[in-house]
């Protein structure tokens, strides 16, 4: 789960990271009020989304040559005028897409005067299996570049987890960062901290792009994006309450309040599937043949008629679907419940696209005469290669 930029430094700043005053903001005068509380000159407007490039993205509906998400304003009237131009406005950047996102909510921050801009991200390294910090004196650019480029400016360090941050650790960062002086100091201090956060708080990534030292050497978190591991969220409830569904994919929502393992992607062929290896197999022979999957899909093992029928509706209402694969292998799950769940769904939402079902395991035969008795057009496959090629060919028949 993602949440907003001012709920990740308010977090950050409750275990101690130091961040800039600043309010959240849903109308343009909920920002004045925000700005009259901020000690000025400087003040940032900055567009809430789940979506950074934000300083560089351009609003839709403003002249190409507008400013972008993130801007800085020079008195409370500048960001009355910022404020207008972006809430309710589209905000396209590297990571939205092309359909970008609307900005419902804005951030307005005591302004820094920057005098360098570093990188600092915190993760979950598989390959050690422990958290790691990633640090980098070229912040504020984009850290993939950086590491294609001069991925010797890049420390991965990972942490022992009985240790914590040793002040080796923090030392061996500071180095890395070339920080002397008060930054070294309050680096020192922001790594055994944020450390602390990314722990306790189960995140599964946290990045600072850019962490800042300032002309007056303290050193400060300017942006901060964090990611939480859904699993660990029935333990969180504050974080839970964070949560931004007007973010989230409308389908993706739907599909984990039936508790279903449901990714959207950019493909034409609807894939469900029981199980997160076969719905993985099952994506990939649709490549195979020459097509794309619309969705990751997994019903679990314990699925019935209900969650089949809300997975069947999810996997329709996709516009972009232009075929659907169903794949079963009854172990727990029964062949025939699954076909009981897949004719109702098709009677209930109807079928506009060709369908394909493959079942295989517990009560097979059940299932197939359920299908074959059902009178409707599906077409039905004996293996998952069969299937994948009938679901190829019958949306190319059809488009
Ligand atoms: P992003 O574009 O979504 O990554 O948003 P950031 O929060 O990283 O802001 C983008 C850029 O705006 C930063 O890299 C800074 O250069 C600039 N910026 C943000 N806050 C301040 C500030 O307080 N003072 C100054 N001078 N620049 C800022
Ligand atoms: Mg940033």
């Amino acid at each position: 789960m993602n949440i907003h930029e001012h709920q990740a430094k308010a977090l950050l700043r409750s275990f101690g990271a130091p961040v800039a005053e600043g309010f959240p903001a849903y109308t343009v005068d909920e920002a004045v009020g925000a700005a009259k509380k901020l000690p000025g000159p400087l003040y940032v407007v900055k567009s809430q989304i789940h979506a950074g490039g934000r300083g560089k993205g351009k609003f839709k509906e403003l002249p190409a040559d507008a400013e972008g998400g993130v801007r800085l304003a020079f008195s409370i009237d500048e960001v009355e005028k910022h404020a207008g131009e972006m809430l309710g406005n589209t905000l396209v950047t590297a990571q939205t897409g092309d359909d970008g996102k609307q900005v419902n909510r804005l951030y307005i921050e005591d302004g820094a005067d920057i005098s360098r801009e570093l990188y600092l991200s915190m993760l979950i390294d598989r390959s050690t299996s422990k958290v790691a910090f990633v640090v980098s004196t070229e912040g504020g650019m984009d850290i993939e570049q950086v590491a294609e480029e001069t991925p010797d400016k890049i420390l991965t360090l990972p942490i022992d987890p009985d240790a914590g941050v040793t002040k080796d650790d923090a030392g061996k960062l500071a180095d890395a960062l070339k920080l002397d002086g008060e930054a070294r100091g309050d680096m020192l201090k922001l790594a055994p901290v944020l450390y602390k956060a990314f722990t306790e708080k189960d995140m599964s990534l946290l990045e600072i792009n850019p962490l800042i030292v300032m002309e007056n050497g303290a050193l400060r978190v300017l942006d901060a994006k964090v990611s939480f591991d859904g699993n660990a969220l029935f333990r969180h409830p504050d974080i839970a309450e964070l949560r931004d569904k007007s973010e989230e994919d409308e389908k993706e929502i739907e599909a984990s309040k039936h508790d279903l393992a449901y990714v959207a992607l950019d493909g034409n062929i609807g894939c469900m599937v029981n199980g997160a290896g076969l719905a993985m197999a099952t994506m990939d022979i649709i490549k195979l043949y020459g097509a794309e999957p619309a969705n990751f899909l997994d019903v679990g093992g314990g699925a019935n008629k209900e969650k089949v029928t809300a997975a069947f509706k999810i996997i329709t209402a996709d516009p972009n679907v232009e075929g659907i694969l169903v794949n079963i292998f009854g172990g727990i799950m029964k062949c025939d419940v699954i076909a009981e769940g897949v004719i109702a769904a098709v009677k209930d939402v109807g079928l506009k696209v060709p369908l394909v079902v493959r079942l295989e395991g517990t009560n097979v035969e059940k299932g197939k005469k359920i299908i074959d008795e059902s009178g409707l057009n599906v077409i039905s496959a004996n293996d998952l290669d069969d299937a994948a090629q009938k679901i190829v060919k019958a949306v190319q028949e059809a488009s």
